[in-house]
């Protein structure tokens, strides 16, 4: 098979890795890719929201299936853009990828549903919020609607932090259109904790639960990140609690869309808080986590290419989906002022030192006639697994201690939390 992969960050390089090993595979194209996609695969410049020149080139060079790894192209409607042209394509249409585009929609829809999650208001006037907010008091979380590179949610602790919120992103509109209508939310407190699936419609396969840590600095200190590290499973969070969140969350969401005329097909991201109620959602995302993928793709056993075929064709059901009793840490390298702006060019080395059990995934670097040199915020997802956690961890960090680029900057306490309980 020709397989196409779009996009460009670590999320992609560990698809495209993971896929790389699949024995049904004979050329893998990524586009647009990056340094470390283009060791496996052929990079293609096409932009990913260009999808006239992406169907025609799937045409041209006889791809068998496409995968989509960022959020943009699949709200923007390349999955119904290439099905509409019988190009197999992995993830879900327009219309079921809106989970991610608007809270608002995931909101109405877990209500439908009966899916646990914060109780909520949504609102187009800036008035009638400012209103509620002040009618609910603090703690209070305000979201704009709308994709706004993960920076459109606050936690307000006081009043005052609530309402300041609520007049950057309706007044001062620092979000556009996607602050036009804000979701103003309970605050929910407990351990958070993300649990992708497979889905093609009806068929619901989780995978393997991780945690994301989204502050620059050790500690959750710092602003927010696209995530500076991860790890998986989670070792405290029990098969009961997982069974749990599948039955009241992930199959009642995914059955609720089919019925309602929108099966989602492609992977189904449920961001979870385990409240004292037990667990409820936070968000959904319609694609593989960044850098969640990186380290639950080294933990799946199962060939990609049979569960991408299959959730396609509505047949995910046939599929076993195995795990390795393994764990898996991921390290971001991040480049010196990221979440900031950030240099770029600045080479890389010690890539080839990495050592036993780690796999190097690039985020943002590129192949230039120097070497490998950064090209991104997040630069590398430093990938150690290992038997126990511990080991996968300090597998990870060994490496990052050989890899060397100008300013990289890395959080040193990955898993941390989760190895002093155990
Ligand atoms: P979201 O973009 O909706 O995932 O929100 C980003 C982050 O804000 C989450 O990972 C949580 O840490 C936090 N958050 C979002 N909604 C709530 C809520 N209702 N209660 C408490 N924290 C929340």
């Amino acid at each position: 098979m020709n397989v196409l992969v779009i996009g460009g960050g670590g999320r992609e390089h560990a698809i495209v890795w993971k896929l790389a090993q699949s024995p049904k595979v004979k050329k893998i194209f990524c586009a647009p890719g990056n340094g470390g996609t283009a060791q496996l695969a052929e990079n293609v410049p096409i932009p990913v929201d260009d999808f006239a020149a992406l169907a025609q080139f799937a045409k041209d060079e006889g791809v068998d299936l496409t995968v989509v790894g960022p959020e943009d192209p699949l709200l923007g409607g390349i999955v119904d853009f290439f099905t509409e042209r019988s190009l197999p394509i992995f993830g879900p249409t327009a219309h079921a990828a809106k989970i991610e585009g608007s809270k608002c929609f995931a909101k109405h829809l877990m209500k439908r549903y009966g899916i646990p999650t914060a109780r909520y208001e949504s609102f187009l006037d800036y008035e009638s919020a400012l209103a509620y907010v002040r009618e609910q008091g603090a703690p209070i979380v305000v979201k704009a609607d709308g994709l706004a590179a993960g920076k459109g949610v606050v936690v307000a602790e006081t009043l005052e932090a609530a309402e300041a919120a609520l007049y950057r992103i309706m007044k001062e509109g620092v979000f556009g259109q996607a602050g036009a209508r804000v979701v103003i939310e309970e605050c929910m407190r407990g351990e958070e904790l993300s649990l992708l699936s497979f889905v093609d419609g009806e068929t619901v396969k989780p995978m393997v639960t991780s945690q994301d840590h989204k502050r620059v600095f050790d500690g959750d200190q710092g602003p927010n990140t696209g995530g500076m590290g991860t790890y998986a499973p989670v070792p405290h969070m029990s098969a009961e609690l997982v069974e749990q969140i599948v039955e009241t969350i992930v199959k009642p969401m995914a059955r609720g869309m089919a019925r309602d005329g929108i099966p989602f097909r492609g992977v189904l991201y449920t961001g979870l808080m385990i409240t004292d109620e037990g667990p409820k959602v936070v968000e959904f995302n319609a694609r593989f986590g960044d850098p969640e993928t990186q380290v639950i793709l080294p933990l799946l056993e199962t060939d990609l290419v049979d569960i991408c075929t299959a959730a396609i064709q509505g047949e995910l059901a046939s599929v076993d989906v195995r795990w390795k009793q393994e764990s898996a840490v991921c390290v971001v390298m991040a480049a010196p002022g990221y979440p900031g702006d950030y240099p770029k060019g600045e080479p890389i080395s010690g890539l080839e030192k990495a050592g036993e059990s780690v796999t190097v995934f690039h985020a943002g670097t590129k192949q230039t006639e120097k070497g490998i040199v950064t090209s991104g915020g997040r630069v590398l997802g430093v990938t150690g697994t290992g038997r126990t956690l511990e080991e996968a961890r300090d597998r990870a960090y060994a490496a990052v201690d050989r890899i060397r680029f100008e300013g990289a900057h890395y959080r040193r306490d990955i898993a941390d939390r989760a190895l002093r309980r155990s």
